[in-house]
């Protein structure tokens, strides 16, 4: 098979068997977190569509392939929130939480059109979890007559949308990958075994995430950098706790919501780790480079408030994505961050 996607093979095996023979679906949702490989796998879908020389098995070189590849085929449109905010200044663009109904009928005009050369116009529609009320019930008569030379694919990063769209759509639902799968793929990718073991570890099975910190070198030590500071936040107690959140609820109002997201996962998958050793079942650990810290800690808290503070954390994310106020919901949270038990 050619479609070069790492994984996934139950979704690549039915969507080219369904392609060759012509019972591909009108309309995809490719669904599942954030990293796993989504917007590759709509991607090649599209390619597999109109590839030149092999249909349903994209062979990537062709001019078709390629140009779809590099976001110039006039056949494959996108819609996303980044393409939404282009043009808007920095703390415009981040107060952008849906998908507009204008975005959605601009999409759809562009089904309308026929095909300039391809076989197929294909409509991509990324972060289609965050489609207003307003934008999805538009979409529901497009999803269900689609202009019969149109195929649509949603991409979201989670499945939860009105179920009358995911009633229209044929799913794929994409899951993490086996850790040791991560670490074959990164180790063919030349990274030194000890190293493609972390990343494979820290991904969580997301074999998109890991393959992008490969493109970024300083991204391993950022990360490293900033969970040394949320464990120094931790040593030196609540003050320590409060000045970081007063920072990250800075950079949170100023559009750099990811990163605030990237702070939390890293802080709850320390503590997740802490708690896995506490409960004495290691084998799940994601940071294996800081075993002897992580022994220490989860000997100094008892596994309740181990278990208390994880959950926080979790709360605290989807406290902001449910727009509440970010320095209340930091200050809050460290606030609580747990007290050692010398
Ligand atoms: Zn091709």
């Amino acid at each position: 098979m050619n479609w070069d996607i790492i994984g996934h093979r139950w979704a690549v095996e039915q969507l080219r068997a369904s392609i060759q023979a012509g019972s591909d679906a009108h309309a995809y949702l490719i669904g599942g977190p954030p990293g796993l490989g989504k917007a590759l796998l709509a991607l090649r879908i599209a390619q597999a569509l109109n590839c030149e020389s092999s249909p349903g098995d994209p062979c990537l070189s062709c001019r078709a392939c390629r140009r779809i590849a590099h976001g110039n085929h006039p056949d494959v449109r996108l819609a996303s929130m980044e393409r939404q905010a282009a043009g808007l200044k920095a703390e415009e663009a981040a107060r952008q939480k849906e998908l507009k109904i204008a975005t959605v009928r601009e999409w759809q005009r562009d089904i309308a059109l026929r095909p300039y050369e391809g076989r197929r116009r294909v409509l991509l529609l990324h972060d289609a979890e965050r489609l207003s009320e307003e934008a999805a019930n538009a979409m529901l008569k497009t999803l269900e007559e689609p202009p019969p030379h149109a195929t649509l694919i949603l991409v979201a990063n989670s499945t939860d949308l009105l179920p009358t769209i995911v009633s229209r759509c044929r799913v794929l639902r994409l899951r993490p990958l086996p850790r040791q799968q991560v670490a074959e793929a990164l180790i063919a990718r030349g990274v030194a075994a000890a190293d493609a073991a972390l990343l494979a570890a820290w991904s969580g099975g997301r074999i998109g995430w890991a393959l992008a910190l490969l493109d970024d070198p300083e991204a391993l030590a950022r990360r490293s950098a900033q969970l040394t500071d949320l464990l120094a936040i931790h040593a030196e107690g609540r003050g320590a706790g409060m000045r970081w959140a007063e920072q990250r609820a800075k950079e949170y109002r100023g559009g750099e919501q990811e990163t605030v997201f990237a702070w939390l996962e890293l802080w709850q998958g320390w503590w997740r780790d802490v708690l896995l050793i506490a409960a004495g079942s290691p084998e799940g650990v994601v940071n294996i480079d800081r075993h002897t810290e992580l022994q220490q800690a989860a000997r100094r808290h008892p596994l309740p408030q181990i278990f208390d503070f994880v959950s926080r954390i979790g709360q605290a994310a989807q406290q902001l994505r449910e727009n509440g106020n970010p320095q209340l919901v930091l200050e809050n949270l460290a606030l609580h961050l747990p007290r050692a038990a010398m």
